[in-house]
């Protein structure tokens, strides 16, 4: 696990008011399933929140409302103050200002990784190509694959799939990016080449949401770890306190069984 000491925020938390992405009161049921119930959480510009909890306690039903891949029964969730599109080009629009990444990278497996990183920007933004391929070269530089770029993703080890799929997401210039488990797939001697650039952008100032089971991450990264069992958020708290003194016995059983 990486143990990168961070400081985060330098200039301290960000201005009061200044809040990216609410759920304000958020239900979801899949049939008879409540899996999420009556989620408040807030995600203020700069933050990184990430997201623990038992396996089926709706962390990635979570992340994926926040894009509308799924929709939700009740509540609100707003981006940027703006209450999520339902459908058409404000949908596209959305997707690309919330970047995602998930366990299995879902790259384009018959265009090169350089194209990968170029679609959304020709298709979503009307990004030229010339300036799409530079950006998308600089994107993959950044992320540590600029050697790759037109390679296929067949062709790279999990961890450089997955940076691509990081730097495919960046380049929409994604307002926040929510990362669901995006280790999980990988063997464990790439985990830390992806924790890595995670680390970086958080860093940067990236908004991030973040599901993981990497403690390390969590402890030097994030400003806040919220803590989901049964569809509910049990508990937020810094990730000292979060680790050193759970209030939960839910999140101290879980805690004694991963840590
Ligand atoms: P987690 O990411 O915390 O493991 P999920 O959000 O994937 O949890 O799932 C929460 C619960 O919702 C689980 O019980 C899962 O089986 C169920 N679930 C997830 N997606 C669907 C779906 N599309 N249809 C029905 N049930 C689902
Ligand atoms: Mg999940």
């Amino acid at each position: 696990m990486s143990e990168v000491s961070v400081t985060k925020n330098a200039e301290g938390p960000a201005p009061a008011g200044d809040q990216l992405v609410v759920l304000d009161n958020v239900n979801k049921h899949f049939g008879a399933l409540h899996v999420l119930q009556d989620i408040d959480l807030t995600i203020k510009r700069g933050e990184v929140v990430v997201v623990i909890g038992p396996s089926g306690s709706g962390k990635s039903t979570l992340c994926r409302t926040i894009n509308r891949l799924e929709t939700i029964d009740s509540g609100s969730i707003t981006i940027d103050g703006k209450p999520l599109p339902q459908e058409g080009r404000e949908l596209a629009r959305l997707r690309a200002d919330v970047g995602m990444v998930f366990q299995s990278f879902n790259l384009f497996a018959h265009k090169t990784v350089l194209e990968n990183v170029m679609l959304g920007q020709t298709k979503v933004r009307k990004t030229d190509k010339a300036a799409a391929a530079k950006k998308a070269r600089g994107l993959l530089d950044r992320v540590g694959v600029g050697t790759q770029a037109d390679k296929y993703p067949a062709q790279l080890s999990g961890g450089q799939q997955q940076r691509v799929a990081i730097a495919r997401a960046l380049a929409m210039d994604p307002k926040v990016m929510l990362f669901d488990e995006p280790t999980s797939a990988l063997d464990p001697e790439m985990i830390n080449e992806v924790l890595d650039v995670m680390q970086q952008l958080a860093r940067e100032g990236m908004t991030m949401v973040v599901v993981t089971h990497e403690m390390g991450f969590a402890r030097s990264a994030a400003n806040r770890v919220v803590f989901m069992a049964d569809g509910r958020i049990i508990e937020e708290a810094e990730p000292n306190q979060f680790f050193n003194n759970p209030r939960s016995d839910r999140a101290k059983d879980f805690l004694s069984k991963i840590l």
